[in-house]
């Protein structure tokens, strides 16, 4: 719902100020739509049906993996494609994965919405309306904003969105907001946020030589200055960062690799998430195929392999032993493309015609 024309609507008519509460309240609880809104009239929920959609989104597929998660793929009303996923879990946890973009402007190798055109910023009101999709068929405790996009690109509409979550259920320390370190918006983030959002730091390499090559973001923000401004996050709010680490095979890790990302990192700002990649490219089904034709493995390509089990596990033994907090993630709806890093509605389009690294200013 497009929370700045519902008030304008409001207000045009006259309406006390308490209507826009009253509708935020019901559509945070789950309303399935006006019609619901029982303690308004029954002429304005009429006109409301027609003067403010009651969504800002259209979904235009669904698809449940057969362990319970479900791929949304919404368009907004100009036509670009956004996609959300809610993940079940058997203890009982509902958690969201939000977009903040359409598609992205960084391009990260290993990452399917990488490869494809970037479309634009979405407001709060369309990241919200991903979780209202949701709130409608579930309650909700948890979110991540590890959809499409780099929230730190968007930080305003992010945080606005943000800020209303716990209206749907999900507080703020359940809230987790991902970047790949883009040092404008992350140090904003660490400056003026005060509520317990937890901040995760997308970092995949312990070195800026590797993580140049898998991330070219790295060549405007080096990791010492991202890591230290994480760290800077970590010791203001006694909470800790956590750092994202896909287990990229024969690219990222190594034992000697885990040992330099412990040094880097230290024990007491950091827990790393180790995460299993999950391929997108032809081996993923042909989905993204077309993304990055002809590009051999492991260079520009997204054709990653993922790290085998023991590989993982010996990784994770070796922060261990530098007493480093560390978990491995469960990858959850990898039979729908829902998987981390995944999320990529379109194929690539235009992207030849922008720099890679200097797409976004
Ligand atoms: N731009 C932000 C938000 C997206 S989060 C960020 O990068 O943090 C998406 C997470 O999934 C990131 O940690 C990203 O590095 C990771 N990811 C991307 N592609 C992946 C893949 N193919 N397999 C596993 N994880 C992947």
């Amino acid at each position: 719902m497009d929370l700045a024309l519902l008030d304008q609507t409001l207000r045009e008519r006259g309406e006390p100020a308490f209507r826009a509460r009253q509708v935020w309240e019901w559509t945070a609880r789950g309303a399935a739509g006006y019609e619901a809104m029982t303690n308004l009239p029954r002429a304005l929920r009429s006109e409301l049906e027609s003067a403010v959609p009651f969504s800002t989104l259209a979904v235009e597929t669904e698809r449940e993996s057969r362990d319970g998660t479900v791929k949304t793929l919404f368009r907004t009303a100009d036509g670009h494609p956004v996609e959300a996923v809610l993940m079940r879990y058997r203890d009982g946890r509902r958690s969201l994965c939000l977009s903040s973009q359409s598609g992205c402007p960084l391009t990260c190798t290993f990452c399917a919405t990488g490869a494809m055109a970037f479309g634009r910023n979405l407001s709060a009101s369309e990241i919200l309306d991903q979780a209202l999709h949701f709130r409608r068929l579930t309650e909700l405790d948890h979110c991540v904003f590890m959809g499409m996009g780099e929230p730190m690109l968007n930080l305003d509409e992010v945080l606005a969105a943000a800020r209303r979550l716990p209206d749907l259920g999900i507080t703020h320390r359940r809230t987790t907001i991902s970047t790949v370190g883009w040092m404008p918006g992350l140090r904003r983030f660490v400056d003026e946020v005060d509520e317990p959002i937890r901040l995760a730091l997308s970092l995949h390499a312990p070195d800026d030589e590797l993580r140049s090559r898998t991330m070219p973001v790295n060549e405007r923000y080096p990791i010492v200055d991202v890591v230290a401004e994480c760290r800077r996050q970590a010791q203001m709010t006694r909470r800790r960062v956590f750092v994202e680490y896909v287990m990229l095979a024969g690219v990222n890790d190594a034992p000697e690799q885990a040992r330099a990302l412990a040094d880097l990192l230290g024990r007491d700002h950091f827990k790393v998430n180790l995460i299993p990649y999950n391929p997108w490219a032809a081996s993923a089904g042909g989905k993204a195929t077309g993304a990055r034709p002809n590009t051999p493995p492991t260079t520009a390509g997204g054709l990653y392999e993922g790290s085998s089990r023991d590989r993982i596990a010996a990784f994770r033994h070796e922060l261990g032993r530098a007493r480093v907090p560390v978990t491995v993630r469960l990858t959850r709806g990898r039979d729908i493309e829902a998987a981390c890093g995944q999320l990529a509605a379109a194929p690539r389009i235009g992207r030849s015609a922008r720099s890679r690294a200097g797409a976004a200013t």
